[in-house]
Order: C-alpha cells, then structure tokens, then sequence
C-alpha cells in the first residue's frame, strides 16, 4: 500500500518551537536525529532506534556552513529534501526541522569568519583525527548541535559511532553543559562489502568504489590480530596497513581510549581504531571499537 503519511517541515525556529511545546504537553518524549540529509541507511538506523524508544521523532537537515572549512565540500554537498522528507515519512518521523543559514545564523552567511557566540569542545578532544586536518570543525559541530538542542529541546538525542570523535565530544558537552538530553550512540551501518555508509560515498568513481572496502579490512585486521593475541599499536597497526590499496592516502591510522582519545601504545578494550584516508581524492573515515560491552561493531 502506498504511503499516506507524510512528515511535516519546519523551516522557521519559532513554529517548531509551538509545535514541540505541545507534543511536551501531551508528555510525549521526543527523540532527536541530527543529520546534514542526503539520507541512507546509516541514517535511517538511527531513526528507526529513536522511533523504537520515543513517543515523536525530529530529524533535523542543515548542512551547516560553519563545520566545514573553506577548502572543503559544503558547496557540492548533497541536497536532496524531498527524497529526504519521503525517507523520513516512509519511517514514521513527526517533524522535519530544515532552516535556512540565515535562520539558524540570525541574517549571516554562516561563514566561519563572521560574528557567532561559538563553541569550543575541549582541546585534548580537538586536537586528534579528524581535528588535526580540520581545524575548527569541531567547533562548528558543537556550536551546531547545541542551538539544536536548545531549539528541539530532545529527550533522547541519536548519533552514529561512525563519526566516533564527534560522538565523543558532543556526550562531553551535554555532560560539561548540564544539558537534560540522553546521547545515544548507534552502530556504523554499512554495505555489504564492509564500506560504511556515508553521504560522500556517491563522490567515489566505480573503481574507487571497489577499493574503498579496503578501508574496513584494515579496521578488521586490527580487531582480528588484537583477538588472536597481540596488542602492541605499532604492530598491529603495520598488519592493517598490508590491506590497504596502494591508492588510499592515510590521513590517519590510530588506536585510542574510547572516552578520552588518549592515544595508546598497547591495545586494550574500550580501545578506538579510527581511520581517516583519501581515494581518488574522497576523504572517508571509519572505526571499529574493541571489546565495548554495550556497542558491539
Ligand atoms: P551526517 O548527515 O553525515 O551529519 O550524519 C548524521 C548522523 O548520522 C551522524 O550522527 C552520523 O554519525 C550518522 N551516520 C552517518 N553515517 C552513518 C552510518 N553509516 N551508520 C550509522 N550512523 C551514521
């Protein structure tokens, strides 16, 4: 049967604020999903989880200006709403939140340069992975994720493990910030050769494409080899690196402590292996976590 639903946008931060007042009170707990759209299955995970736990589900698409670097993608990144909205009615979600830039940054561009109170997630969570390369991303997420937050106002709030840094320092910030939300992480979803799913997988040529599954297999070599006994970083990091293509540029190959990203020398549980590489000029990142009990990879 087709789909008769069909899920409400809101563009405007005052109408959705009415709209969520009175779902709070109807007592429902209301379940948040951030995203930049361009939706798959990755995403449609953690709505599917948050439909499971709330009583109304809020998927927010902005792709914001501010968490992107002025050598980086936001231009091109993909725009897709109404493929979007027919995801998300297909699923169940209540409301759409998707302002525009100047909606969400009082009259400004969003340009990293202009005049915003931001957010500075701390340093020794900052200054690693995907931080080195991007400077001032996380600031620009943070910033972000906590306007949204204030606006949505979430019981329960949905972010994928595959962005495994941003995870870490948006749970720090609703701790450090006393924000009343619960962050859940959620599984990496991928395809059936391993390749995570991600919105920038579309940029991969066809022969990329094939290789990029590479990218897990060193991940997987490492939990393997941890497995089977050997927990020294540096080695198991030379094992991953043998299942790499030689056409994969490795921005970074690390193993880390889950909460604090402290980088290790020995391999323990609770340990991060996290990835970042280029193929053919697509930047891709990816982890596995060691022996977590309750996120299982
Ligand atoms: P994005 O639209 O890329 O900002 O992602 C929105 C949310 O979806 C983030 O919490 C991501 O971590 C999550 N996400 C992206 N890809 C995946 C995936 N393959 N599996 C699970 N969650 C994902």
């Amino acid at each position: 049967m087709k789909n008769v639903f069909t899920t409400e946008i809101f563009n405007n931060i005052s109408d959705i604020r009415q709209r969520i007042k009175k779902l709070k009170s109807q007592q429902a707990v209301i379940g948040f999903v951030p995203t930049m759209g361009a939706l798959h299955v990755g995403h449609e995970s953690l709505i599917k989880r948050a439909k499971e736990d709330c009583d109304a589900v809020i998927v927010s698409i902005f792709v914001n200006p501010k968490q992107f670097g002025p050598s980086e993608d936001y231009d091109n990144y993909p725009r897709q709403l109404e493929l979007d909205r027919e995801i998300c009615s297909k699923l169940g979600v209540d409301l759409i939140f998707s302002p525009t830039v100047e909606e969400m940054y009082t009259g400004e561009s969003g340009s990293l340069e202009e005049n915003c109170t931001m957010l500075t997630p701390p340093e020794s969570l900052q200054n690693k992975l995907c931080g080195k390369s991007r400077k001032g991303h996380f600031n620009g997420v943070a910033t972000v994720v906590l306007k949204l937050f204030n606006i949505i106002t979430p019981d329960k709030a949905y972010f994928g493990m595959k962005d495994a840094q941003q995870f870490v320092i948006i749970k720090k910030m609703a701790e450090d910030l006393n924000i009343p939300v619960q962050i859940i992480g959620c599984l990496t979803v991928r395809e059936a050769d391993g390749l995570a799913c991600s919105s920038r997988n579309k940029y991969l040529s066809v022969e990329a494409r094939n290789k990029a599954s590479c990218i897990y297999k060193s991940l997987k070599r490492i939990k393997e080899s941890y497995d089977s006994g050997i927990n020294s970083v540096s080695q198991l990091i030379c094992l991953a690196k043998e299942e790499l293509s030689s056409d994969v540029e490795v921005e970074y190959l690390e193993i880390l402590d889950m909460d604090t990203l402290t980088p290790l020398n020995t391999a323990k549980p609770n340990a991060l292996i996290a990835i970042a590489a280029r193929i053919n000029g697509v930047r891709l990142i990816d982890n596995l976590i060691i022996d977590k009990c309750d996120i299982k990879n």
